[in-house]
């Protein structure tokens, strides 16, 4: 009894196992699917409502469900459960879903109805927003299979990393020009890129050791363009 609850648990955290998540061929709405346990409708007492249909409503009486805790925001957005996401689809599916569940759409509705739109619709703007940009998505990725890069620590970065980190922000501080100000932009971006193609190959190699140290590297670019944006406020 307690093995299928625990289960559950270490899906909806993130820690199943990283080599049966790795194996296994997910599909965009296998979350979906997942098991014959599905609770049954809010509003009518139907068998399996918000498993079946769509997922959001009673296919009997068409009220709003919860959202399923155990669904990730890969499932969600309808993407794989891959680095690598197709942007152009993400945003038609973050715009499809926010007709299905936003607030605007409940206002004459139950309150229990309201108050689950209201969760749909933070759950879809986090998911969209979390796999958009290649951050956030691999950090994402990383969690869900059981790994975690602690906020602030410089987890094992080699000492020439952290040099050429402190020399971009040495450089920006000194920066008298929007000039210079935007090249140090453009030497970051492609700095981004290629690790976001590092970490696109190590996702997809399964090794998350690396996927884990580019990420890093990423987030300390990103701290470097929060602080290219606030250089740039008074230039403009
Ligand atoms: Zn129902």
């Amino acid at each position: 009894m307690w093995g299928g609850r625990t289960g559950a648990l270490l899906r909806v955290w993130g820690l199943w196992p990283a080599g049966v998540l790795g194996r296994r061929p997910l599909s965009c709405n296998a979350a979906s699917l997942a098991g014959s346990n599905s609770p049954q409708c809010w509003n009518c007492g139907g068998p399996g409502g918000p498993m079946r249909g769509d997922g959001f409503f009673c296919p009997q009486c068409r009220a709003l469900q919860p959202p399923d805790p155990t669904r990730d925001y890969f499932s969600l957005m309808d993407c794989n459960r891959a680095f690598r996401v197709d942007t152009a689809k993400l945003q038609t599916r973050y715009q499809d879903l926010q007709r299905l569940v936003h607030p605007d759409f409940f206002s004459q509705r139950s309150q229990t109805e309201k108050d689950f739109s209201e969760k749909h619709s933070t759950l879809v703007n986090d998911a969209y927003k979390t796999l958009l940009a290649p951050l956030s998505r691999g950090l994402y990725l990383l969690k869900l299979h059981g790994v975690e890069i602690p906020e602030g620590t410089d987890y094992e970065m080699d000492r020439q990393f952290l040099m050429e980190i402190m020399e971009i922000n040495e450089k920006l501080a000194e920066a008298q020009s929007e000039a210079a100000v935007k090249e140090i932009e453009s030497v970051v971006r492609a700095k981004q890129n290629e690790l976001t193609d590092n970490v696109s190959r190590a996702f997809e190699q399964d090794d998350m050791e690396k996927a884990k140290e580019m990420l890093t590297k990423m987030r300390y670019f990103s701290n470097v363009e929060e602080n290219i944006k606030l250089k740039k406020i008074p230039l403009q």
